[in-house]
C-alpha cells in the first residue's frame, strides 16, 4: 500500500524486548531503562499475529528484527521461523550473543545481520557500551555470521564527537578486511542519549582526509552508499536532518504493541491493545490501512528512545 506521499511502505521493524545487555551512550540511560510491566511486553504469539496481520494489510517486502537487544529475547528463534515464510527477515543486534545463535537463526530463515560497533579500540568500546565488550567479540560475531551465511554483513557505528570521530577511515580499511560493509550513523538526539551529533557531511569530510577522494555509487535504503580509490565501499545514514525521509517505506512495531508511521513519533496505533480486546483481524488491518494513510511526510527526531522503538 501506498502512503499520502506515493511512499510504498512495506518495510517492517519489529522490536521484540525493550531490553538489553549493553547501555550504549548513546541510546540507554546509565540506570537502566524505566521498567515496563511484564504483561505490557507483547507474548511471543501475539507479535507473530500482528506481523501476521500487518503483512495482510501491507504485503510485506522485509522484516527487520530488532530491540533492544533482540537476542535476549526469550524464543527469538520461533520467532524468525514464524516471520521468514512471510517475507525477507533480518536483524539488527550488537552481536555479543551471535556466536551462540547464528547457526539456529540461519535454520529458522534469518537471511542476514547488522551488527552494531563503535570503535575498534577496546577502552573506546566499553566506554560507549558501558559494559566489558571488546573488539574480539565483535570480530567473533562477524565471523558467526558469516559461517553461517548470515551476510552480507553491515556493520553500524554511530559517529560520536570527541569518542570516535577520529576512526571512521580506519574502520573502513578494517570492515574491508573482515568482508563486511561499515556504515556510519549520524548520532540522532534521542530521549536516553547523552553524546554530540557529527553531521554526515562532517564524517565523510573526515573520511577523505585520511583516504583520499571518495565516489558516491547508489542509495540502499537509508544509507548512501560511497566507494573509496582502493574500492572499499561504505555508507553514510543521515537521518536528522530529515533527508531520508522521502524515500522512507517503514513502519515500526514496539514491543509492547505500537505501530509508529515514524522514527519521529506522531501518531501511533495501540494494536497491542486492539488484539488484547479481542477486535476482528479486518478491524485490525483497516486500522493498519489508515494509519499508513496518515504517514507524516517527515518529522523531527527526538522524544522517544532507540531502545524502545529499535531504531
Ligand atoms: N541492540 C541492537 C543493536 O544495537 O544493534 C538493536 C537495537 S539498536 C536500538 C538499533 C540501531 O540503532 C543500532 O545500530 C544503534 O547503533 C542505533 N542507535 C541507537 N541509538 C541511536 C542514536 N541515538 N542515534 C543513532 N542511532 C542509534
Ligand atoms: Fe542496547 Fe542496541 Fe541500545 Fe546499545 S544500541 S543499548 S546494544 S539496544
Amino acid at each position: 500500500m501506498k502512503d499520502g506521499f506515493g511512499r510504498r511502505i512495506d518495510y517492517l521493524r519489529v522490536s521484540v524486548t525493550d531490553r538489553c545487555n549493553l547501555r550504549c551512550i548513546y541510546c540507554m540511560p546509565e540506570a537502566g531503562i524505566p521498567q515496563i510491566e511484564h504483561s505490557a511486553i507483547l507474548r511471543l504469539e501475539e507479535i507473530q499475529q500482528l506481523v501476521e496481520l500487518i503483512h495482510q494489510a501491507l504485503n510485506l517486502r522485509k522484516i527487520r528484527i530488532t530491540g533492544g537487544e533482540p537476542l535476549v529475547r526469550r524464543g527469538i528463534v520461533s520467532l524468525v521461523k514464524s516471520m521468514a515464510p512471510l517475507a525477507e527477515t533480518t536483524m539488527t543486534t550488537n552481536g555479543i550473543l551471535l556466536p551462540k545463535f547464528s547457526a539456529e537463526l540461519h535454520a529458522a530463515g534469518l537471511s542476514r545481520v547488522n551488527i552494531s560497533i563503535d570503535s575498534l579500540k577496546n577502552q573506546v568500546i566499553r566506554e560507549v557500551t558501558r559494559r566489558d565488550v571488546s573488539l574480539e567479540m565483535i570480530e567473533e560475531a562477524i565471523g558467526s555470521a558469516k559461517a553461517n551465511c548470515l551476510d552480507p554483513v553491515k556493520v553500524n557505528c554511530v559517529v560520536l564527537k570527541g569518542v570516535n570521530s577520529d576512526e571512521p577511515a580506519e574502520m573502513i580499511k578494517w570492515a574491508s578486511g573482515m568482508g563486511v560493509t561499515m556504515r556510519f550513523i549520524e548520532h540522532m538526539p534521542m530521549t536516553g542519549s547523552v553524546c554530540s551529533h557529527v553531521a554526515g557531511d562532517e564524517i565523510l569530510t573526515g573520511i577523505c582526509a585520511e583516504l583520499g577522494p571518495v565516489k558516491k555509487i547508489s542509495t540502499e535504503g537509508t544509507a548512501e552508499m560511497y566507494v573509496t580509490d582502493s574500492g572499499i565501499r561504505f555508507g553514510i545514514i543521515a537521518p536528522v536532518g530529515g533527508g531520508m525521509c522521502a524515500n522512507c517505506t517503514r513502519l515500526r512495531l514496539t514491543a509492547e504493541g505500537e505501530l509508529l508511521p515514524c522514527l519521529a513519533g506522531g501518531e501511533s496505533l495501540d494494536l497491542g491493545l486492539m488484539l488484547r480486546s479481542g477486535r476482528k483481524d479486518s478491524e485490525i488491518i483497516s486500522a493498519v490501512h489508515d494509519l499508513v494513510a496518515k504517514k507524516p511526510h517527515h518529522g523531527a527526531c527526538g522524544g522517544v528512545s532507540m531502545w524502545r522503538i529499535g531504531g
